[in-house]
């Protein structure tokens, strides 16, 4: 059965087929600009439409213009209309996960920027990195400290980390990990 926002919700379209050809049909939520918006607006390049082919949906995070791909008679499971923001446990950062950090060159100041705290996973002290989507924390990722297990929040968004970056007309450095990014950064 698709999964799809509830009919009766009058912030979601229905539509029997996509109005717009989504870039990527990978999995999770894919980035690309807003053919509603995006034309008309200053940062024209900028990837605000979220477009989830799995889950046959799409979100606006400028224009807000949200809807999925479903049938008249379809069977819709309600889904919640709001993501909630992930509500996992963290602590402010503490001296054994700054001095992890700074084994790997990423200065206290460095940390405090990108708002790493500390957290308990599975009995073991990890650094818990915030994923920022249009200012909100969307996931977390966690590094074990004496380890090399990295885990994310449960039902976290898969979003580029520092996606609130990103701006037209600046050179993007992808890279392979997220410490690598904020070394660059
Ligand atoms: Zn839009």
């Amino acid at each position: 059965m698709l999964v799809a926002y509830g009919k009766t919700d009058k912030e979601y379209e229905i539509h029997d087929e996509w109005p717009f050809e989504p870039k990527s049909r990978g999995s999770g939520w894919q980035h690309q600009t807003c053919p509603k918006c995006s034309a008309s607006r200053k940062k024209k390049t900028q990837p605000c439409m979220g477009t989830n082919w799995p889950e046959q949906r799409w979100e606006c995070n400028h224009c807000h213009w949200k809807g999925c791909v479903a049938e008249e008679d379809q069977e819709i499971k309600q889904m919640p209309t709001k993501r909630e923001p992930i509500a996992d446990q963290v602590q402010p950062i503490t001296p054994s996960v700054l001095k992890w950090l700074a084994s790997r060159g990423i200065s206290e100041a460095t940390a405090n920027a990108f708002q790493i705290k500390s957290t308990t996973r599975a009995g073991k002290e990890c650094a818990a990195i915030p994923y920022y989507h249009s200012g909100k924390v969307v996931n977390w990722k966690y590094r074990i400290l004496d380890g090399k297990q990295w885990s994310a929040s449960k039902g976290g968004w898969l979003c580029a980390f520092n996606f609130d970056m990103l701006e037209p007309g600046q050179i993007l450095v992808i890279t392979a990990h997220t410490d690598s990014k904020i070394l660059l950064t």
